[in-house]
Protein backbone atom coordinates (compact mmCIF):
# COMPACT_ATOMS: atom_id res chain seq x y z
CA UNK A 1 0.00 0.00 0.00
CA UNK A 2 1.97 3.15 -0.91
CA UNK A 3 -1.34 5.90 -0.28
CA UNK A 4 -1.64 8.40 1.76
CA UNK A 5 -3.53 6.86 4.66
CA UNK A 6 -0.83 4.40 5.06
CA UNK A 7 1.70 7.30 6.11
CA UNK A 8 -0.74 8.90 8.65
CA UNK A 9 0.31 10.39 11.61
CA UNK A 10 -1.48 11.37 14.87
CA UNK A 11 -0.55 13.22 17.98
CA UNK A 12 -0.22 10.66 20.55
CA UNK A 13 0.29 11.67 23.93
CA UNK A 14 2.83 9.86 26.41
CA UNK A 15 3.13 10.54 30.05
CA UNK A 16 7.00 12.40 31.02
CA UNK A 17 8.12 9.39 32.85
CA UNK A 18 7.74 7.42 29.94
CA UNK A 19 9.62 9.33 27.60
CA UNK A 20 12.21 10.28 30.31
CA UNK A 21 12.07 5.88 30.77
CA UNK A 22 12.15 5.67 26.93
CA UNK A 23 14.89 7.39 26.43
CA UNK A 24 16.83 5.79 29.08
CA UNK A 25 16.26 2.56 27.47
CA UNK A 26 17.37 3.31 24.32
CA UNK A 27 20.80 5.40 25.89
CA UNK A 28 21.40 1.79 27.29
CA UNK A 29 20.83 -0.08 24.60
CA UNK A 30 23.33 2.38 22.86
CA UNK A 31 25.88 2.46 25.65
CA UNK A 32 26.38 -1.56 25.07
CA UNK A 33 26.06 -1.97 21.35
CA UNK A 34 29.12 0.76 21.87
CA UNK A 35 30.78 -1.62 24.78
CA UNK A 36 30.19 -4.66 22.65
CA UNK A 37 32.17 -2.79 19.54
CA UNK A 38 34.51 -2.36 22.29
CA UNK A 39 35.56 -5.46 23.31
CA UNK A 40 34.87 -6.67 19.69
CA UNK A 41 32.32 -9.37 21.64
CA UNK A 42 28.62 -9.75 21.02
CA UNK A 43 27.28 -11.95 23.74
CA UNK A 44 24.79 -14.22 22.49
CA UNK A 45 22.10 -15.45 24.52
CA UNK A 46 22.07 -18.92 25.41
CA UNK A 47 19.33 -19.06 28.70
CA UNK A 48 16.46 -20.95 27.59
CA UNK A 49 14.21 -17.71 28.02
CA UNK A 50 16.03 -15.23 25.63
CA UNK A 51 17.25 -17.99 22.82
CA UNK A 52 14.98 -20.68 21.04
CA UNK A 53 17.85 -21.57 18.80
CA UNK A 54 15.85 -21.74 15.65
CA UNK A 55 17.47 -18.62 14.38
CA UNK A 56 19.39 -18.78 10.85
CA UNK A 57 22.61 -18.25 12.84
CA UNK A 58 22.29 -21.55 15.43
CA UNK A 59 24.78 -23.45 13.67
CA UNK A 60 27.30 -20.21 13.25
CA UNK A 61 26.30 -19.84 16.60
CA UNK A 62 27.04 -23.39 18.33
CA UNK A 63 29.97 -23.77 16.29
CA UNK A 64 31.67 -20.41 17.51
CA UNK A 65 30.85 -20.71 21.08
CA UNK A 66 32.05 -24.34 21.34
CA UNK A 67 35.51 -23.69 19.62
CA UNK A 68 36.16 -19.95 21.14
CA UNK A 69 36.87 -18.46 18.37
CA UNK A 70 34.98 -17.10 15.38
CA UNK A 71 34.56 -19.61 12.30
CA UNK A 72 35.87 -18.14 9.12
CA UNK A 73 34.90 -20.80 6.75
CA UNK A 74 31.40 -21.04 7.98
CA UNK A 75 30.85 -16.94 7.97
CA UNK A 76 32.18 -16.90 4.62
CA UNK A 77 30.22 -19.66 3.02
CA UNK A 78 26.67 -19.57 4.65
CA UNK A 79 26.44 -15.88 4.97
CA UNK A 80 26.93 -12.50 2.94
CA UNK A 81 29.35 -10.51 5.71
CA UNK A 82 27.75 -6.56 5.63
CA UNK A 83 30.40 -4.54 4.76
CA UNK A 84 28.29 -1.05 5.25
CA UNK A 85 28.53 -0.31 1.55
CA UNK A 86 24.78 -0.23 0.78
CA UNK A 87 25.15 2.53 3.77
CA UNK A 88 27.26 4.24 2.64
CA UNK A 89 29.86 3.80 5.19
S1 LIG B 1 21.17 -19.32 18.26
FE1 LIG B 1 20.62 -17.38 17.35
S2 LIG B 1 19.23 -16.38 18.82
FE2 LIG B 1 20.34 -17.99 19.88
S3 LIG B 1 22.10 -16.96 20.78
FE3 LIG B 1 22.74 -17.83 18.81
S4 LIG B 1 22.49 -16.17 17.36
FE4 LIG B 1 21.33 -15.62 19.20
Amino acid sequence: MADSRWFQQYEVFRPNGAILETSKDVLGVIAQIRQCEERDHWPRSFHIRNCSMYCEYRDLCVAEYVTGKPNKEMRETDFRIDDGVREGR
